[in-house]
C-alpha cells in the first residue's frame, strides 16, 4: 500500500497478466494523472509512449468528440470519409505512398510480416514456403504467438509454444552479424531503431545506416518498428530520421491514436504494400472513422514540428541531469529525445523498488529487466515539472543509499 486509506478498487475479476504499481488512476491532464484519492502523480511513462502528446490534449479530444457525434465504425466493407485523408496525411508525413491501417502495434508487426513474405514470394522470387525474416536479440514487437516466436524473453514465451518458424535472431547493433544471417530466403530485416522494452537500448550511430546499405544491397526489406520510438518521442518524427535512414516500411502505433483509441499502421511504398490484394488481409476495426479522425489529428500535430523540437530540447535537459547521477546510484543512462533508460545500481535495489518509491513521491515510472527504469513523460511536460521529476529520482536514490549504509 502506498497510501493508507486509498479506497480499494477490486481487481479480483481481472486476469493477472500484469503486476501494476499500487496506484489507481482516475483522471489525467497533460503530464499529470490523479488517483482515486485525489493524489496527483507526474506521469513519466506516458503509457509506453502512447500518450506522447499528454492526457486530454485539447486538439485530440476535440477531434474525438466531433467524430463520436458523427460515426465511429463502418468496417472496411464501405469507404468512410476519414480514412482516405488520414492515409494521405500519414503517407505524406512519412514520405511514402501508402498506408495499411490496423489497430494495435502487434497487428502492425503481423501485417508487415505478411506483406514482407508475400513480397518475397511474388516480387523477389524466394522459393515457396521458405521466407525468413532477420530480427534482433532483445527485441520487443508485441505479444502474438508469431511475434513471441522470435523473442528472446523466456517469460514471454514459456508454455506458449509451438512457435512460428521463419525467423533468425542476431545480436542487436552488430551489422556484420546481421549481414551474415542474410541468404537467398531472406525477405526482410525487422528492427526497432531503439529497443524500447529492452531498456531504451540505442545502437551505435553507424548501425542503422549499415543496415540500410546491407538490406538494399541484398534486396531485403528494412522494416523499422517505430511503434514506441516514432511520432515525436526521440525529438524527430521517426528515430530513423535521427539516424539518417529511410526504411522500406515504418511500423507505427501507440501515439498514433493520441492515447485515445488504438491506431496502428504499416507505411510504405506501392512496390511493397501494393502486393496485398483484396481479401488477403484485413481488420474489422482497422481504419475506422474514429481512429482515422484521431490519426489525422495526430499527424496534423506532428506536421507542425513543435512536438519533435520540444522532445529534443527537453530530452537534452533530462539526459544532462541524469548523466550527473551516473556513479551516484545510477550505473548507466541511455536515451534519445525525451526517452531515457536508466540502469539503477543493483546494490541499491531493484528497478521495481525505485518505481515504488518514486510513486510514493508522486512520480509514475516503470521498470524493465530487473534494474532498469524508463522515463518517457508526455512531450507536453513543462521544464519545471521535468526537473521536479528528476529531483524525486535523486531523492529516491539518496534514500536507498542511506538505507543501505544504515543496514551495514
Ligand atoms: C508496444 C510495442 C509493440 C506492440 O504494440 P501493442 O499495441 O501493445 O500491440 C510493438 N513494437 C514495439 C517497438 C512496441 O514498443
Amino acid at each position: 500500500m502506498l497510501h493508507p486509506g486509498a479506497p480499494a478498487v477490486s481487481n479480483e475479476f481481472l486476469a493477472h497478466n500484469y503486476h501494476p504499481l499500487d496506484v489507481t488512476v482516475e483522471s489525467g491532464e497533460g503530464a499529470w494523472v490523479t488517483d482515486v484519492t485525489g493524489r496527483r502523480y507526474l506521469d513519466c511513462l506516458a503509457a509506453y509512449s502512447a500518450v506522447n502528446f499528454g492526457h486530454g490534449h485539447p486538439a485530440l479530444v476535440a477531434a474525438a468528440k466531433e467524430q463520436l457525434d458523427r460515426i465511429t465504425l463502418t468496417s472496411r466493407a464501405f469507404h468512410n470519409d476519414k480514412l482516405g485523408p488520414f492515409a494521405e496525411a500519414l503517407a505524406r508525413l512519412a514520405g511514402k505512398d501508402m498506408v495499411l491501417p490496423m489497430n494495435t502495434g502487434a497487428e502492425a508487426v503481423e501485417s508487415a510480416i505478411k506483406v514482407a513474405r508475400a513480397w518475397g514470394y511474388r516480387v523477389k522470387g524466394v522459393p515457396a514456403g521458405r521466407a525468413t525474416i532477420v530480427v534482433a536479440d532483445g527485441n520487443f514487437h508485441g505479444r502474438t504467438t508469431t511475434i513471441i516466436s522470435f523473442s528472446n524473453d523466456e517469460q514471454a514465451r514459456a508454455d506458449f509454444d509451438p512457435f512460428t518458424p521463419g525467423f533468425v535472431s542476431v545480436p542487436y547493433g552488430d551489422a556484420a552479424a546481421l549481414e551474415a544471417a542474410i541468404d537467398g530466403t531472406t525477405v526482410a530485416v525487422l528492427l526497432e531503431p531503439i529497443q524500447g522494452e529492452a531498456g531504451v537500448v540505442v545502437p551505435p550511430a553507424e548501425y542503422l545506416p549499415a543496415v540500410r546499405e546491407i538490406t538494399t544491397r541484398h534486396n531485403v526489406l528494412f522494416i523499422a518498428d517505430e511503434i514506441q520510438s516514432g511520432l515525436g518521442r526521440t525529438g524527430a518524427t521517426f528515430q530513423c530520421d535521427n539516424a539518417g535512414v529511410v526504411p522500406d516500411l515504418y511500423l507505427l502505433g501507440k501515439a498514433l491514436g493520441g492515447g485515445i483509441v488504438p491506431v496502428s499502421a504499416v507505411v510504405g511504398n506501392r512496390d511493397i504494400l501494393g502486393v496485398l490484394r483484396p481479401g488477403e488481409h484485413g481488420s474489422t476495426f482497422g481504419g475506422n472513422p474514429l481512429a482515422s479522425a484521431l490519426g489525422l489529428a495526430v499527424v496534423e500535430l506532428l506536421a507542425v514540428g513543435e512536438m519533435q523540437d520540444r522532445a529534443r530540447l527537453l530530452g537534452e535537459r533530462l539526459l544532462a541531469r541524469l548523466r550527473i547521477l551516473v556513479g551516484h546510484g545510477i550505473v548507466a543512462v541511455r536515451g534519445a529525445g525525451l526517452w531515457a533508460g536508466i540502469d539503477i545500481d543493483p546494490a541499491l535495489g531493484t528497478g521495481r523498488r525505485v518505481c515504488e518509491l518514486l510513486a510514493e513521491r508522486g512520480v509514475l515510472a516503470k521498470d524493465t529487466h530487473g534494474s532498469t527504469i524508463r522515463l518517457a513523460p508526455p512531450i507536453v511536460i513543462s521544464p519545471e515539472d521535468l526537473d521536479w521529476g528528476v529531483d524525486q529520482l535523486e531523492a529516491v536514490l539518496l534514500e536507498l543509499a542511506v538505507a543501505q549504509t544504515g543496514y551495514r
